[in-house]
């Protein structure tokens, strides 16, 4: 049985204070991590403080990003290793604002996941698909290809800490254009079928799909009961922490 992960993308809102007082909010009101784990993707500059300030609760907060080397001459990037310090368990890699604002092709992707698993980081790999290609028929090619490049190199023993979230781009932000569950649920089959055939059915069973684009508090329940989605990525409807909470709280 893959456990349920619901994780709120925060991307560049909030400010600290505002991002404590949330967290206080939400913190102490969390299911039992053994039925459903619940993370917060937040920005760099408040990751040591909310990791301390979350400290034995059951919300785990997750990095948004990191670079593929450890150290060096790469002024304004986050090491790995440094995450890895922190606490951090989770990061994110290749959501698709990083893929279309910040030019990240999918051999930065690939550096990325293995920078962050030899950290001792477990990547949540994000595949795209953008409008365009949905009508044109070619989403198949396009998630697959990410799936394939991605995950390049990476080994069997490893599969089990990589997690991907399937995201289609005009989904995502749109607030009402979220994915039917059939479609994501589609999108999400599909990324465990590649995984099946790079690897064996075994480890495809196992690996965690999150779907994300436009979840809300209306649609979060359908989504997680479709067979192939093992959790959600939520950004615009995690950003308030009473409605995250109800979103947490779906069942
Ligand atoms: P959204 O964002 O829920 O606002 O569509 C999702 C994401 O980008 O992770």
């Amino acid at each position: 049985m893959r456990k349920p992960l619901i994780v709120g993308n925060w991307k560049m809102y909030k400010t600290i204070t505002e991002a404590v007082d949330y967290v206080d909010q939400i913190k102490d009101a969390l299911p039992d991590p053994e039925q459903e784990e619940v993370e917060l993707a937040v920005p760099t500059l408040f990751l040591e403080s909310l990791v301390e300030h979350t400290r034995g609760t059951n919300l785990k907060i997750v990095a948004e990003n990191c670079f593929y080397q450890d150290e060096g001459a790469f002024t304004g990037e986050t090491s790995p290793l440094a995450l890895r310090e922190l606490g951090i368990k989770h990061v994110i890699i290749g959501h698709s604002e990083r893929r279309r604002l910040f030019y990240e092709d999918d051999a930065t992707i690939n550096k990325k996941v293995h920078a962050a698993l030899s950290a001792g980081i477990c990547p949540i790999l994000c595949v795209d698909e953008t409008m365009k290609r949905k009508q044109e028929h070619d989403r198949i090619v396009w998630v697959v290809s990410q799936v394939i490049s991605g995950l390049q190199g990476v080994k069997e023993s490893e599969l089990s800490r990589v997690t991907i979230a399937y995201e289609p781009s005009w989904a995502i932000g749109s607030g009402n254009e979220a994915a039917t569950p059939q479609e994501a649920n589609e999108g999400c089959y599909l990324i465990r079928q590649t995984i099946a055939h790079l690897y064996n059915d075994e480890v495809a069973n196992q690996v965690r799909i999150l779907y994300g684009g436009s979840v809300n508090l209306s649609n979060i329940k359908t989504l997680m009961q479709k067979d192939d989605i093992d959790g959600v990525l939520i950004g615009r409807a995690s950003l308030d922490a009473t409605t995250f909470l109800e979103m947490v709280n779906y069942q």
